[in-house]
């Protein structure tokens, strides 16, 4: 079964975004990186959601802010990747490819390192990936604590995965600045432009959500033909 995801901004300088995957049969719902645990937590018991799962993505403090909090309020068991071992306080250390089941869904997680050494996502194939600071919307995560070639690696094997209907959910609100990115290499970059129409009159709550058939017109690393380009465009990014 095909779980939904809900998006829901968090209202802070990061401009962070979390994620409720729901199983819409059982209710049973996972959140992902939660940043705000009342607010999370207010937010599901109004939508009646049961709250049984916290997925991690990765060790950094944004994305871990609130989870320990939000394990108090629920007794939810909290996973995360292996990786994060030794960083963080996880109830299940998560492999690569290994299969979560919430209710009657069956979610994958993959190892990705590269914005962290210790980053995981999570997806249904063909239907969503929940990205963390892996992918963003027309970008990919900084490597400042991380490693550029172990992105790039990642980002090449998320190329043989993806299929053109993924949906790529976030861990933030970056795309406005990733499409002036864009365009300020390729201007003739149409798609990007009509996107960027498009954000500026939106809100953080209401920012178009791109698929990877978008990603791959308007993403330049997915363009990137090697390592070097590839480093390249992160360190022109980082100083843009
Ligand atoms: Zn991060």
């Amino acid at each position: 079964m095909i779980a939904e995801i809900e998006r829901l901004f968090i209202p802070n300088s990061a401009l962070n975004y979390n994620h409720l995957v729901v199983c819409t049969d059982s209710r049973k719902t996972a959140v992902i990186d939660p940043f705000d645990a009342d607010f999370v937590f207010n937010h599901a018991q109004h939508k009646n959601l049961s709250i049984d799962q916290i997925w991690i993505t990765h060790e950094h403090p944004d994305h871990t802010r609130g989870f320990e909090r939000l394990k108090q309020l629920t007794k939810a068991t909290v996973y995360a990747p292996i990786s994060c071992k030794g960083k963080l306080n996880a109830d299940v250390w998560l492999e690569d490819q290994q299969k979560l089941k919430l209710g009657e869904c069956e979610i994958e997680h993959l190892l990705t390192p590269g914005h962290t050494p210790g980053h995981g996502i999570f997806w249904q194939p063909e239907h969503w990936a929940v990205c963390g600071d892996t992918l963003f919307n027309a970008g990919v995560g900084n490597t400042k604590s991380g490693d550029v070639s172990e992105l790039y690696q990642t980002i090449l094997r998320l190329k043989r995965l993806f299929t053109d209907s993924v949906v790529i959910y976030t861990g933030h609100d970056y795309l406005i600045t990733n499409l002036k990115f864009s365009l300020s290499l390729n201007p003739g970059l149409e798609l990007a432009e009509q996107l960027l129409t498009q954000a500026e009159k939106q809100s953080p709550q209401t920012r178009t959500i791109t698929n990877w058939a978008i990603e791959q017109q308007i993403n330049l690393f997915l363009q990137a033909n090697n390592e070097a380009e590839f480093t390249k465009l992160r360190e022109q990014r980082d100083h843009w």
